[in-house]
């Protein structure tokens, strides 16, 4: 049976959540218009008052943030009360670019780790569970909010934050820790180091792991599920947003319900700005409903995805997320192909490798090359070491198959391909340093 942190919103009627966005969304434009002097002077270029805002239906009158905004912006042109009311910052991994800094008051915190405790519910958390959190701890989100959430649910709460792997599976051992917070490379990781050490998955106590803050496929879901002998569930979020748990995945795992009575979410073309009707997939924007310190207005998340408003089995009425394969900036040109770092990875877990990937990127006489390097696991090591040619050339050619483009394949030996905490890094784009 479906659990619900909060059930009266989680499954309340699309009548009585746009009633809740209706009127969150009028006072909140009041709010940034009297608040914050850089939004309102694009409102005001653009011609909208706050008084032009009734509904939902008129936020696409106003105008779009861009992580620019933000640089522009930085430190404090969002801020949106003073100084005093705000208990926190937190602030971005930096994956691409300078760092964004967003603050919080205590509601803000209040109301984000609710978030992130319907997310830890969903995934079958209760008061009984012993729940590790293994997100960085500090400036970046993972780890505190997930950590708010637990302690929201009454989780035993074990603040590990990320690294030093040892000593998290002797806690997750000792402790018996039933649900595990991490990014997918890292849960990957903790996964493979278990066995290593000779554990099989039914030598831990853990039943469910949430994980978030970069992309992942379905192929490397199964993967940590088998190796942890868990359920695995998606979590999304963005410091900008407030952090992890925007939106989670429920039982059903075809993709995270947004939490809409604090984030309204469109789809927009990335060209044109244009708003895409359900089902089309575009970047992803969100309007923040009722942050107070931080409270962005159509937000472009640069996430690729699709949403859609099908009935879930679990009972949530609130809209879903496709998992974001990728944000439109990860994305490679390479010979004017678009390339996905996700597509690679499907295409690998698929052939029966590892997700232990590098994708190098260079321009060599005016011409992009593309290089992958994948790790052998040390049984493929014993396997293929006769052909390893032929194993290279069948994986360029599905890979071929996948990208429209052919890489060049390198298969490399066990554990020579770095391994992550937090963030993978799987690309190396060297034209950069030439432009
Ligand atoms: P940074 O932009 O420095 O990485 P954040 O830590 O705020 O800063 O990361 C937010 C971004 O992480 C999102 O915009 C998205 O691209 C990515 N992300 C977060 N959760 C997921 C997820 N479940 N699946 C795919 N990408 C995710
Ligand atoms: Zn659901």
């Amino acid at each position: 049976m479906a659990n619900y942190y909060q059930p009266e919103i989680e499954t309340a009627s699309r009548e009585e959540i746009l009633r809740i966005q209706n009127e969150k969304i009028v006072k909140q434009v009041k709010h940034v218009y009297e608040n914050v002097p850089y939004y309102k002077k694009l409102m005001d270029e653009k011609g909208v008052t706050p008084d032009d805002i009734k509904s939902v239906d008129d936020i696409k009158k106003l105008p779009f943030l861009t992580k620019n905004d933000l640089r522009e912006a930085y430190p404090y042109g969002l801020l949106g009360t003073d100084l005093k009311n705000c208990v926190r910052i937190q602030s971005t991994s930096g994956t691409t670019g300078k760092r964004v800094v967003a603050f919080y008051t205590q509601n803000d915190i209040d109301l984000w780790e609710e978030c992130c405790a319907r997310a830890i519910v969903a995934a079958g958390g209760t008061n009984e569970d012993v729940c590790q959190v293994c997100y960085g701890y500090g400036l970046f989100t993972g780890g505190p909010g997930l950590n708010g959430g637990s302690h929201k649910v009454g989780c035993l709460t074990l603040p590990m934050s990320s690294g030093n792997t040892e000593r998290q599976i002797q806690f997750m051992m000792d402790l018996g820790s039933t649900i595990i917070c991490c990014t997918p490379s890292y849960a990957a990781y903790i996964g493979e180091t278990l066995k290593e050490k000779g554990y099989k998955p039914e030598d831990n106590k853990l039943k469910a792991g949430i994980f978030g803050a970069e992309p992942w496929t379905e192929e490397m879901r199964r993967d940590i599920e088998a190796s942890l002998g868990i359920k695995a569930y998606d979590i999304y979020g963005l410091t900008e947003t407030s952090g992890p748990g925007v939106s989670f995945e429920c039982e059903e795992q075809t993709g995270m319900h947004i939490n809409e009575d604090h984030f309204y979410a469109e789809i927009i073309d990335p060209e044109t700005g244009e708003v895409l009707p359900e089902g089309s997939k575009g970047e992803l924007v969100f309007t923040s409903l009722d942050k107070e310190a931080f409270p962005l207005l159509r937000y472009r998340t640069r996430d690729i995805c699709v949403l859609t408003r099908k009935p879930c089995s679990c009972g949530r009425t609130h809209v879903k997320m496709s998992k974001p394969m990728g944000r439109s900036d990860d994305m490679l040109i390479i010979r004017g192909v678009n390339v996905f770092p996700s597509q690679i990875e499907a295409v690998l877990l698929n052939e029966g490798y590892s997700a232990n990937y590098l994708i190098e990127v260079d321009r060599v006489n005016n011409t992009d090359t593309l290089d992958v390097n994948v790790e052998l696991t040390p049984e493929q090591f014993s396997d293929v070491t006769s052909d390893i040619q032929a194993k290279e050339k069948a994986l360029e050619a599905a890979m071929r198959t996948m990208l429209g483009i052919g890489p060049k394949v390198h298969l490399v030996n066990p554990k020579t391909i770095q391994r992550s905490e937090g963030k993978a890094v799987r690309v190396i784009d060297r034209r950069k340093l030439h432009d």
